[in-house]
């Protein structure tokens, strides 16, 4: 029984023709800047995302961190939603690495506004920690692949910049937003210092991700890739791998997106589940269970070779990705129904 996974758009695995590509790319030293695949794979990132430079990178968790500490001091505070991936998956790298303190906000569907923002900007006064940075994820993670409305963007970077923080976009899944809505990347982006996208998600690279910003923010951002390790050589093996999603992987998350929404109203008609199809936007879905927890739920579904992640006591998160196909979605329907009637 080969294994239909839902547990993350992370478990792609590169295609032949990825593998070929990587195969026959043109490598150089990258910390030299001599990667040629990298550097070409850096300008291509900066123009879409509609900023001056980038940086490639190992991970998107590394785009994370350097981006806080380039944009803060230590001490200093970050504003962003409380369902935030800096807050919760990232080891506590905000506190370790930048120093930063955060001020998490209360959005709906990991999505805030300029009004809780400007509620949330504090006085300049000596007792408080000075306010540095907004961070907005689009799509949000949390809030199950919730799109920002351009809109929402445009605000908060708008109170933000008013007040004088910086903004910071974590894109993880910006290009899921783009397909979803027809809106350019740089557009979501233009309220924001910085960005950065990942490879290793929907678009089905082995790793990297980009970040981009201004040319000053990136000799920085260069500066702690190398500080911590991430400066590697030869890259452009990994870079070709990227280069080839951007050409091939970004259109077909419409498939993706269209899988999730068909899983979501399978799983709603079955008893016992609670989940409003209208919500699932992208590539997540996000579901209780009621009658066991979800633990036990994740057990019995991947004793029948479906495999979910657990994300709380009743919450259940399933993704679908390039190794998902429309099949695969209706026999892991089948396969949620038969659990939900057997603990019946
Ligand atoms: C996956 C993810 C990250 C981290 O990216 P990695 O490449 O896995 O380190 C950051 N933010 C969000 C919203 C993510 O989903």
């Amino acid at each position: 029984m080969t294994l239909i996974d839902f547990a993350s758009d992370t478990k792609t695995r590169p295609t032949p023709a990825m593998r070929a590509a990587m195969a026959a790319a043109d490598v150089g030293d990258e910390r030299a800047n001599e990667d040629p695949t990298v550097n070409r794979l850096n300008q291509r990132c900066a123009a879409f995302l509609g900023k001056e430079a980038a940086v490639f990178l190992p991970s998107g968790t590394m785009a994370n961190e350097i981006a806080l500490a380039v944009h803060c001091r230590p001490g200093e505070e970050v504003v962003c939603d409380a369902t935030s991936h800096i807050i919760g998956f990232e080891g506590g790298g905000p506190a370790a690495l930048a120093g930063v303190m955060i001020q998490p906000l209360a959005g709906s569907r990991g999505i805030f506004n300029a009004e809780m923002l400007r509620a949330a900007i504090r006085p300049d006064r000596p007792y408080a920690p000075r306010q540095r940075l907004v961070i907005v994820e689009q799509t949000s993670n949390l809030g199950g692949g919730a799109i920002w409305p351009l809109a929402t963007l445009d605000g908060v970077a708008g109170v933000a910049h008013e007040a004088g923080l910086s903004t910071h976009m974590d894109g993880a899944r910006l290009l899921n937003a783009c397909v979803a809505t027809h809106i350019d990347a740089a557009v979501y982006a233009r309220g924001f210092d910085s960005v950065w996208i990942d490879f290793s998600k929907g678009l089905g690279a082995p790793g990297g991700a980009v970040l981009a910003g201004s040319r000053a923010f990136c000799d920085e951002a260069f500066r702690l890739k190398l500080r911590w390790g991430g400066a590697m050589r030869q890259t452009g093996i990994i870079a070709a791998a990227c280069e080839y999603a951007l050409d091939h992987h970004v259109d077909r998350l419409a498939d993706d997106h269209a899988n999730a929404r068909r899983l979501a109203d399978g799983l709603a008609g079955i008893d016992g589940l609670s989940i409003v199809p209208g919500e699932v936007e992208t590539n997540l879905v996000y579901f209780d269970v009621a009658g066991m927890p979800a633990a036990a739920f994740a057990t019995a579904l991947l004793a029948k070779g479906v495999r979910v992640t657990e994300m709380g006591p009743a919450r259940i998160r399933a993704v679908t990705h390039l190794d998902i196909d429309a099949a695969m979605v209706e026999r892991a329907i089948d396969a949620v129904a038969e659990v939900m009637r057997a603990a019946r």
